[in-house]
């Protein structure tokens, strides 16, 4: 198995990759722009998915492109982020992200849904505040944990877009922070990271927690018991 990161497009969004080399599949996370580069890294490959860790246009620009590549790969997505996915968010980026048509998902995914792929089993992590229907993928063997516009390496997602909340954000950055120390973080933009690392020093997700006043737990068992 390779994980491999590209970054496309003028907000040098990470595009993952993963290779299992022994099957020639791959399975392609947030394409958000250069579809021709993602087609090209994943050429000799099958591909058997499409994952998005939201519906931002910068993430799932390229999921038209792909599918009129390989139309029977299937996209993931979780619901609450449907309402997003053709949504333009700033003046002119449709045209500089280049990005196609979205299609709707077809797989939805929520908390605890798991993707099998490979030797990878991803677990689905919902991690609402960027956008209500942020996901992060889990990989507890391998501790690896691909958070999107959540968490990035010294600084957290913005809230100002459609459905975002700084609350909620607050609530998902504190259930991330129950991961091993060691987990690996893959974000949507910049630099790989660790949990531990952001533990120590990312200053705007400790801002965020102690401002917001949130206490996850809490919330749990407030959630748990209107169920
Ligand atoms: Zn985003």
């Amino acid at each position: 198995m390779i994980v491999k990161i590209i970054t496309t497009g003028v907000i040098f969004e990470n595009c993952i990759l993963i290779f299992d080399e022994n099957k020639k599949e791959v399975l392609v996370i947030d394409p958000g722009a250069d579809g021709d580069k993602i087609e090209e890294e994943i050429k000799g490959y099958e591909l058997k998915g499409i994952l998005a860790t939201h519906g931002h246009i910068d993430h799932v620009g390229q999921v038209g492109y792909l599918k009129s590549k390989f139309p029977n790969a299937p996209f993931y997505l979780n619901e609450k982020d449907t309402f997003l996915i053709n949504n333009e968010l700033f003046p002119n980026f449709r045209k500089l992200l280049k990005a196609a048509e979205c299609p709707k998902p077809d797989i939805l995914i929520k908390e605890g849904s798991t993707i099998k792929f490979g030797r990878f089993n991803f677990y689905v992590i919902e991690t609402p505040g960027h956008s209500p229907g942020s996901v992060c993928f889990y990989d507890n063997d391998y501790q690896i944990l691909i958070t999107g516009d959540t968490i990035f390496k010294g600084s957290i997602g913005r809230t100002d877009l459609p459905g975002g909340s700084e609350r909620d954000l607050a609530l998902s950055l504190q259930k991330l922070l129950l991961l091993p120390d060691e987990t690996q973080i893959i974000p949507g933009h910049g630099e790989v990271s660790s949990l531990k690392y952001e533990k120590i020093y990312n200053r705007d997700m400790l801002e965020l927690i102690q401002s917001a006043k949130v206490d996850i737990f809490k919330d749990l068992i407030k959630q748990n018991n209107s169920t």
